[in-house]
């Protein structure tokens, strides 16, 4: 097969409907937080990536990595994005550049599986599985309305539900906390999956140990499958902690990036459960080492990149490749995720969603639809 080569590399920010975060400094409309990558070849065939970054941001990047990757095979993913990594030691690295590089990466797995008409779930080694179960993520509510929200996810065809951030862990008050689970269990009902992000990565988390603790066996009761961020991101040793004492599985990992951060925590034995984002962490081949690292500590992988559809795309492919991974993060009700692909995803009559089985991440963007949240978006289409 003649080479492809890597001619550009483009950015197209998604504005003006960027779902609440949950963040105490909430996103507002004008505010971009959210990318698509596209990267264009000499061969014709368009790679989409996208990145859980800010848009000016992402575009500073690309013009920093140039050098690096123009010209460049676009058929080797690993080395190419390792190459990059291995050049930004020194500028950025973990921050800016590594989101950049995630988007980088995982459109050049697209254009990968695009030439050799493979989706990129065997090209990462072999399908363990064709569907898995999205977790519908919501933000928590007071206790009335977060009912309702729970109950709305069942009725729309949800079988797992995350309720995360908002008052939890805020008030200082542990009834209030127990409410609103208890309402969320009572609105999606027993026979249904239930985990709880406390939301530690948000500024100023204000609890610590001794409540993640205490609460971890609150959540016992309510059957909930895990317990996510309970405490601030860097927080090792109380993980290591917390981990050991509480009853329910302790999950966390999501700010983190590059592989080499996700190594102590490994050894350390800090998680049951990790979540690298694809869009953040370094891209399909860095998530796919970290994945692979967790499962032999004994540590299982969820991915993160819930962010737009193609980091969902990208999400579904490792899930895929994984023999692990039977649940993914995915939000409701977000235009960047039901609004931009010729064909969205869709709940099967249990809950599931399908790992489309087509070349590369297995899903195209509806240039009309990128159109309404990208003023950017022709260039993500044509070179
Ligand atoms: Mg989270």
């Amino acid at each position: 097969m003649k080479t492809v080569k890597i001619t550009s590399i483009v950015a197209a920010p998604l504005l003006g409907e960027s779902p609440k975060g949950g963040w105490s400094a909430e996103i507002k409309p004008e505010d971009s937080v959210h990318t698509l990558i596209a990267v264009h070849t000499d061969a014709g065939i368009i790679g989409h990536g996208s990145v859980f970054s800010n848009g000016g941001l992402v575009e500073a990047a690309l013009k920093v990595l140039e050098p690096l990757y123009a010209g460049e095979n676009a058929l080797e993913p690993e080395r190419v994005t390792e190459k990059l990594h291995q050049n930004t030691f020194w500028m950025g690295r973990g921050g800016t550049l590594t989101h950049a590089i995630s988007g980088i990466d995982i459109a050049l797995w697209d254009v990968l599986g695009k030439a050799l008409g493979q989706p990129v779930a065997r090209l990462l080694g072999g399908v363990y599985r064709t569907r898995v179960m999205p977790y519908c993520s919501v933000l928590m509510e007071e206790p009335g309305l977060m009912r309702d929200v729970a109950a709305k996810a069942r009725e729309d065809g949800y079988r797992a539900l995350k309720i995360g951030w908002g008052p939890f862990g805020r008030r200082n008050d542990t009834n209030l906390d127990e409410a609103i689970v208890r309402a969320a269990r009572e609105g999606f009902g027993e026979d249904t999956r239930l985990f709880v992000d406390a939301g530690g990565s948000d500024a100023y988390w204000p609890q610590g140990l001794k409540w993640a603790i205490r609460t971890s066996h609150m959540l016992k009761d309510y059957n909930v499958g895990w317990f996510e961020e309970a405490l601030k991101p860097d927080a090792l040793e109380d993980f290591v902690e917390l981990r050991k004492q509480s009853p329910v599985p302790i999950a966390g990992g999501e700010v983190l990036t590059r592989r080499q951060s996700f190594t102590p925590w490994f050894v350390r034995g800090a998680f049951d459960i990790v979540q690298p984002d694809a869009t953040k962490v370094g891209g399909i081949s860095e998530q796919r080492r970290i994945a692979w690292m967790a499962e032999e500590f004994g540590v299982r992988y969820i991915g993160h990149g819930w962010n737009t559809a193609i980091g969902v795309a990208a999400d579904l492919q490792i899930s895929a490749a994984m023999p692990h991974t039977d649940v993914v993060e995915f939000i409701g009700g977000s235009a960047y995720v039901d609004g931009l692909l010729t064909e969205p995803f869709r709940l099967d009559a249990e809950g599931y969603l399908e790992i489309p089985m087509l070349p590369g991440i297995g899903v195209s963007l509806d240039p009309e639809k990128v159109s309404r949240y990208a003023p950017k978006w022709k260039s993500i289409f044509a070179a």
